[in-house]
């Protein structure tokens, strides 16, 4: 099974994609955490992409789609996997589409996590205030300038998405401001449902 978790930064689509990946052995693929590691290592694409994330700008639909490519092909996609902050653009998408097509798979379910933009902007805030509770640094993109510009570029560039998935019938709509537990079994409702 193909899942695509939407919704903005803060939405809880992580959290759920760790949720799907234990219960039902697909792998998280989000692009978001795999720019970040190409960062932290300091590889050619992540010098490419570092100030990008930074001042919370896409980046390419090219390297996105590249990476996507090549991990898809691996083996633990067998049986599908859950997508996490990818796609972001309608060409991302389409390129998926195609991509799966090529494969004999296709998106079976795009998982919407609708939020409030004050919720969310608070969630973001709380983030950053445990991360550094806990001795760790918080997220370079978690700041209120940067997240700003996501919710923007989320608003032009990434909500036109549920209509491009809206019209193949594939969107389930769930509350992402209810509890976390909440969530995941509403997840697991819309999923069982849809078998
Ligand atoms: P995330 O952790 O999903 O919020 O992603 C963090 C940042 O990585 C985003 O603000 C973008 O700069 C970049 N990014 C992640 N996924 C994509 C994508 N599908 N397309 C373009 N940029 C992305």
């Amino acid at each position: 099974m193909n899942i695509i978790l939407f919704g903005p930064p803060g939405a809880g689509k992580g959290t759920q994609a760790k949720v799907l990946t234990e219960t039902r052995g697909l792998p998280q693929l989000s692009t978001g955490d795999m720019l970040k590691a190409a960062i932290a290592a300091g590889t050619e694409l992540g010098k490419k992409v570092d100030a990008i994330l930074a001042k919370g700008d896409l980046v390419s639909d090219d390297i996105v789609i590249g990476i996507i490519a090549e991990r898809y092909d691996q083996p633990d996609c067998a049986k599908g996997a859950v997508f996490d902050g990818f796609p972001r653009t309608i060409p991302q998408a389409e390129a998926l589409d195609a991509l799966l097509a090529k494969r004999g798979r296709k998106i079976d379910v795009v998982i919407e996590l609708k939020v409030d933009n004050a919720v969310m902007i608070e969630r973001v805030a709380q983030r950053v205030k445990e991360t550094i509770a806990a001795g760790g640094k918080p997220r370079s993109d978690d700041n209120p300038e940067t997240l700003k510009k996501r919710l923007e570029v989320y608003g032009q560039n990434t909500a036109p998405l549920l209509d491009y998935y809206g019209k193949q019938g594939k969107v389930k709509t769930i509350d992402g401001m209810a509890p976390i537990a909440d969530v995941t079994r509403a997840i697991a409702a819309a999923l069982d449902k849809h078998r």
